[in-house]
C-alpha cells in the first residue's frame, strides 16, 4: 500500500491477521494488505503479519516463489513459432471478408491513413535494403 502523506503520527490500529489469526498492530504505510474475499464479501481488505502470510493469502503461493522468470523461459522454449503462424493463417483465411471489411472502413474513416501506411512501408523497406546494400558492400 503506498503512504499518501507524510506524517509523524499514523493512526495504529489493532488488526487480525488474515492468515494466521495473530493480532497485529498495523499502520498507514503496512505493506501486507490486500483484498480478499472474506466475511461474505468478494472484496474484503485484510491484512497481514508477515511477507510469508501475506504470500500465503494468494491461491497461486507459486507467484512469489522467485521462479517466475523461470517458468516464463520454460513458456517460452515451448512456444513454437511454426504452429502460432499456421494458427494465425488460419484465421485470416476463416474471416477473410470481415477483414476486409474492416479495413476498408478504416481506409473510409481515416483518409490519408492508407498513403500515410504504404509510405511508411515504402521507406522501411528503402532502409532495409539500404542496410543489406551497407552490410554486403
Ligand atoms: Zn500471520
Amino acid at each position: 500500500m503506498s503512504v499518501r502523506r507524510q506524517t509523524a503520527n499514523r493512526l495504529t490500529l489493532f488488526r487480525t491477521c488474515g492468515t494466521c489469526g495473530k493480532q497485529i498492530v498495523t499502520t498507514a504505510d503496512t505493506p501486507w494488505v490486500r483484498q480478499v474475499e472474506r466475511d461474505g464479501k468478494r472484496q474484503a481488505t485484510t491484512y497481514f503479519c508477515s511477507e510469508g502470510c501475506f504470500a500465503a493469502s494468494y491461491k497461486h503461493i507459486g507467484w512469489f516463489d522467485g521462479k517466475a522468470e523461470e517458468r516464463r523461459k520454460l513458456k517460452d522454449r515451448n512456444r513454437d513459432p511454426e504452429k502460432e503462424r499456421a494458427r494465425h493463417q488460419a484465421y485470416q483465411q476463416a474471416h477473410r471478408e470481415e477483414l476486409r471489411e474492416k479495413a476498408r472502413l478504416r481506409r473510409l474513416t481515416n483518409p490519408g491513413l492508407s498513403a500515410a501506411d504504404s509510405a511508411y512501408a515504402r521507406r522501411k523497406r528503402k532502409l532495409i535494403a539500404e542496410e543489406a546494400q551497407a552490410n554486403a558492400g
